[in-house]
């Protein structure tokens, strides 16, 4: 089978690890890449090793499929020239700026049998990963996304730049509709949102607990999940998973049996009932990597992409809808 030609747009701090790493997937040919800052390409370029393209459209004329890595502002437009040209289209995250935009990609996508995946990287970290095989039915989530400050990024809300991730995972694991989000959130030292908490309500029941952060002094990113009888604890810093669970009808154990063992007994007589622990991690698994063969992957296979544009504005929507809570609640309290 031919290889996927394919072309990085914008070769920034992320788009040049696309590039790089593009060398790396078996059925992809990178055939290029594209700034609209010419001494960046240039420079990336040179130090890749890789061609260049002097326009956008002279790539999208030789590439069956695009990576946007782009500012957010700029998704829709790139994409929608790359979706024209007939491009399949890898888009960085959050999808778009707006919900609209998002949609007319989604429609048109649809329309010209067109690939859309979008850059929820978390999807590929192997603490998610390692949950393959298992039940999860989570009751509540508690996630926190903390970072030390950092001025990329803060052109927008940290709802935006580092909640979204924990959004879509959550969506992704409850499979159920939010109906009833509260959040509260301040700019500390950006003029947009530095720090948020909400609290997302689900029509199954579910509730999580989401706070992130952009100006703590450790860097943490964890996601606790509970159960009935169990709790998972993912630790997507190190990719790790562990799981504490009560063996029988509900218990959620790993896929492969033999990595649990007993952490001891609670209650006693007939209520006996076992704790088991398993630690479940994957030390040399590559995200990006991943996640640019699944996108491939896809494209040669006429597959649904592994994060589609469906999650990616399911994920905006829920992250505007925190954004006018906070709003809400700002001038409700001024
Ligand atoms: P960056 O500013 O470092 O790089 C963006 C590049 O795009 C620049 O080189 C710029 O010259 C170029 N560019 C701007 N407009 C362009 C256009 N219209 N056409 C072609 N090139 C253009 O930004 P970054 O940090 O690499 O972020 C890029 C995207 O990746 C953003 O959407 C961001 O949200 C996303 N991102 C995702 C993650 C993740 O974890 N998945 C992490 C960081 C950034």
């Amino acid at each position: 089978m031919s290889k996927i030609r394919v072309g990085v747009i914008g070769v920034g701090h992320l788009g040049k690890i696309h590039a790089k790493l593009y060398k790396e997937v078996e059925n992809a040919e990178l055939c290029g890449i594209y700034d609209a800052d010419t001494t960046q390409l240039n420079e990336v370029a040179r130090a890749l090793q890789v061609p260049s393209f002097n326009a956008l459209d002279e790539m999208l004329q030789n590439v069956d499929a695009v990576n946007i890595v782009t500012p957010t502002v700029t998704h829709h437009a790139v994409a929608m020239q790359a979706l024209r040209a007939g491009c399949h289209i890898f888009v960085e995250k959050p999808i778009t700026r707006t919900e609209d935009e998002a949609r007319e990609m989604l429609d048109f996508a649809s329309q010209n049998k067109k690939i859309i995946q979008v850059g929820h990287i978390e999807r590929f970290n192997p603490a998610l990963q390692s949950l393959k095989g298992i039940d999860i039915k989570p009751v509540f989530i508690e996630a926190h996304r903390l970072a030390s400050f950092n001025a990329r990024g803060t052109d927008v809300a940290v709802i935006l730049d580092l909640m979204i991730h924990d959004l879509d995972l959550i969506l992704h694991l409850v499979k159920s509709k939010p109906v009833h989000v509260s959040a509260s959130g301040v700019g500390v030292i950006s003029p947009t949102v530095d720090i948020a908490n909400a609290r997302i309500e689900f029509e199954n029941g579910c509730v999580a607990n989401v706070t992130a952060s952009r100006i703590s002094a450790k860097k943490m990113r964890k996601m606790r999940i509970f159960q009935k009888n169990a709790y998972i604890s993912l630790d997507f810093n190190d990719g790790n998973t562990e799981l504490f669970y009560i063996p029988g009808a509900d218990g959620t154990g790993p896929a492969q049996a033999g990595l649990a063992y007993s952490l001891g007994e609670i209650d006693t007589g007939r209520h006996k009932k076992e704790i088991k622990y398993a630690r479940l991690t994957s030390p040399d698994a590559n995200p990006l990597l991943d996640e640019l063969r699944a996108f491939t992957h896809a494209i040669a296979n006429e597959l649904a992409p592994a994060v589609s544009a469906v999650d990616g504005l399911q994920a905006l929507e829920l992250a505007n809808t925190i954004l006018q809570k906070i709003e809400a609640h700002k001038v409700a309290h001024s």
